[in-house]
């Protein structure tokens, strides 16, 4: 069986002022979580080694919410994958919505930098999802599908690779799909994952990110195929993250 993963994606939040309340996030995960569900938490390049350094032997997990594809150069401004894992980061986000949105990121980019945090010894956690646009036209399916084809490297493996589903109207929105919606599309990447990869696909995670908060996360979590969460906004707060983790 498949152990739920709860992720908290910090985004462009947080400042040295945020560390009490990761450490608030930590301590509440020893004492009360056990180790029924994985933790991890993604706050921003300036915070990683701080948290790292926190949750050094706790549990939780800590990772980036970017890489370059490449481990070093004249490339001013990127991270690499080999510098996050030297950070102390064990994990590292990829082809979020909002990285595709603002940055122009590709699917071939993406896979690139999928197969750059395996090269660093990270587990990639590659995001899709459909927008309202694209949903409503009919080819949320369509568009899903492409973007695993595209994203996901051919080595591909639950060691190495989380997959997130995050539907982009629901990012920050607080509107959700229904959990039949959600049972709906995690089973076809279930089934996309199985097609391509086999066994290994079969037990690769997939979450389920956008407006997850206390008050949904049980139904959420409990739709069919769902994994875990990627959490945004409410992963800022201890109380809420813990809330979400406690449903999972
Ligand atoms: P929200 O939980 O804020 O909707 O964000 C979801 C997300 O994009 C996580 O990566």
């Amino acid at each position: 069986a498949r152990k739920k993963l709860v992720a908290g994606n910090w985004k462009m939040n947080g400042l040295a002022a945020s560390a009490p309340e990761f450490v608030r996030i930590v301590g509440a995960y020893q004492g009360a979580m056990k180790s029924g569900v994985d933790l991890m938490v993604f706050p921003p390049f300036t915070l990683l080694t701080s948290f790292a350094t926190a949750t050094r032997g706790a549990g939780v997990g800590v990772g980036a919410q970017d890489c370059h594809a490449k481990a070093s150069g004249a490339h001013t401004g990127d991270v690499s994958a080999e510098m996050i894992a030297d950070a102390g980061g064990q994990a590292v986000i990829v082809g979020h919505s909002e990285r595709r949105a603002d940055h122009g990121e590709t699917d071939a980019d993406v896979c690139a930098k999928a197969e750059a945090a395996r090269r660093a010894g990270l587990v990639a956690v590659v995001c899709v999802g459909e927008t309202r646009e694209q949903r409503e036209a009919g080819d949320a399916r369509k568009v899903v599908g492409g973007q695993l084809a595209g994203s996901l490297p051919d080595n591909a493996d639950a060691d190495h690779v989380v997959v997130a589903y995050e539907p982009v109207w629901a990012i920050g929105t607080g509107l959700t799909p229904t959990v039949d919606e959600v049972a709906e599309m995690h089973g076809f990447i279930r089934g996309e994952l199985s097609n391509r990869f086999g066994p290994d696909g079969a037990a690769i995670r997939v979450l389920y990110g956008g407006s997850v908060k206390p008050d949904n996360a049980k139904e959420l979590l409990a739709a069919a195929d769902v994994d875990g969460a990627l959490v945004g906004g409410a992963s800022l707060k201890a109380d809420d993250f813990l809330a979400i983790a406690k449903a999972a």
